[in-house]
């Protein structure tokens, strides 16, 4: 096994690319370390199938070079890779039964019968396939044969590493978190390395120890889910990533102020900016404390109340403005207005959708 490194990748699927917005891939630089567990995660059309399949060398890329190791494989295909890839749609061979479909790149490696024996009886067992290893794989439900598919990719121990292209995607939800649960045990019995593609931030944050999150064909920021969390380093990101998303306020700064219509927010830190500068103003809704209007702070209008049970979510506007609290279940939300404030260590400042890094 060894690192992925795609070396300034770009990717058009026009012969003749005029301008950046021809390409599905921007010019890119990102390694893949041995052994690690990814998400790529972004929207649809971000270009997330078209970097895995560079990956895979299902795709040629248009300009760069992609390095397993210090070895340039831009040029090798897909078999001598050795890389396992599962797609969003089962791959399988309705005529064979479900041990043949499993056994079958085992087999076509030559390995022996024996070997071939035990690993496919120790993946159908981890799947749930066990019952069904002697039927024939046409008969079966889509589910099962989109985790018939999932075993294939699965099923050799050589592999420099698996590609997963959404492929849990129309698998029920709750099967859907034992079989990611299943990849995560995998993971740490072989230590492959796995990119897991996916528009879904929960699965995203439950499944890797690294996310990578594009947009537009870049990837915007790479993290684990506590830095994406606490400090997304592009307005996107903070958008994305929560529920509800990040809020955004245009202000403009004083030092370690910020003014919003009329008000002033305190920041931990100084900022000097251009004037011409598009300035944010980022909080996540769980650092913001309602409280009733008399206690000072910045007035906001209630729009409405969600009671999620564990915690409710306040939607309020101020002026054009809306935003977005969580606050704890036994918070009493009585009044039209309510009087807001942000905590300041967890209060950033975006320059021009950029994240203006200051040390905490
Ligand atoms: P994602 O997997 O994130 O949904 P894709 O990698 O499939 O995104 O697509 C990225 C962009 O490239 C999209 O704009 C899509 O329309 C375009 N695209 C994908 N495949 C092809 C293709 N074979 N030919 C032309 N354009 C394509
Ligand atoms: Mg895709």
């Amino acid at each position: 096994m060894a690192k992925i490194h795609l070396n300034n990748i770009a990717h058009s699927y026009q012969p003749n690319p005029n301008g950046p917005d021809d390409y599905a891939l921007k010019s890119m630089e990102h390694i893949w370390e041995d052994g690690k567990t990814y998400a790529l995660l972004g929207p649809s059309g971000c270009g997330k199938t078209t970097l895995l399949n560079i990956i895979s060398g299902l795709l040629t890329p248009s300009e760069g070079h992609v390095l397993f190791g210090d070895d340039d494989v831009t040029s090798l295909p897909t078999e001598e890779r050795n890389i396992a890839q599962v797609f969003q749609f089962p791959v399988i061979y309705d005529t064979m039964s479900v041990r043949q479909n499993l056994a079958f790149p085992l087999k076509n490696r030559g390995e022996s019968v024996e070997a071939i024996n035990a690993r496919v009886e120790e993946i159908a067992s981890m799947l749930g396939l066990t019952d069904q290893l002697d039927s024939r794989a046409l008969n079966l439900s889509s589910d099962a044969k989109q985790i018939i598919s999932l075993g294939r990719g699965l099923v050799r121990d050589d592999v420099n590493a698996i590609l997963f292209d959404e492929p849990l995607t129309m698998i029920d939800p709750h099967k859907k978190w034992l079989l990611r649960s299943k990849l995560k045990k995998l993971h740490q019995e072989f230590g492959f390395t796995m990119v897991y593609v996916t528009h879904d931030q929960t699965e995203a944050m439950t499944f890797a120890d690294h996310v990578v999150v594009m947009k537009d064909g870049e990837i915007l920021q790479v993290g684990t889910p506590k830095e994406l969390f606490e400090r997304p380093r592009h307005t996107f990101v903070g958008h994305f990533i929560g529920s509800p998303g990040m809020n955004f306020l245009p202000v403009s700064l004083e030092g370690n102020k910020a003014k919003f219509n009329g008000q002033t927010i305190k920041l931990n830190h100084d900022y000097s900016t251009d004037i011409s500068d598009n300035i944010m103003l980022g909080i996540r809704p769980e650092y913001i404390a309602v409280t009733t209007p008399d206690n000072g702070g910045i007035i906001a209008s209630v729009t409405n109340v969600e009671d999620l049970g564990k915690h409710k979510i306040v939607r309020m506007t101020i002026g054009d403005h809306t935003l977005s609290a969580i606050v704890p279940e036994e918070t009493e939300i009585s009044t039209n207005e309510v009087s807001i404030s942000f905590t300041p260590e967890n209060t950033l400042i975006y320059r021009n959708n950029l994240l203006i890094e200051k040390d905490k």
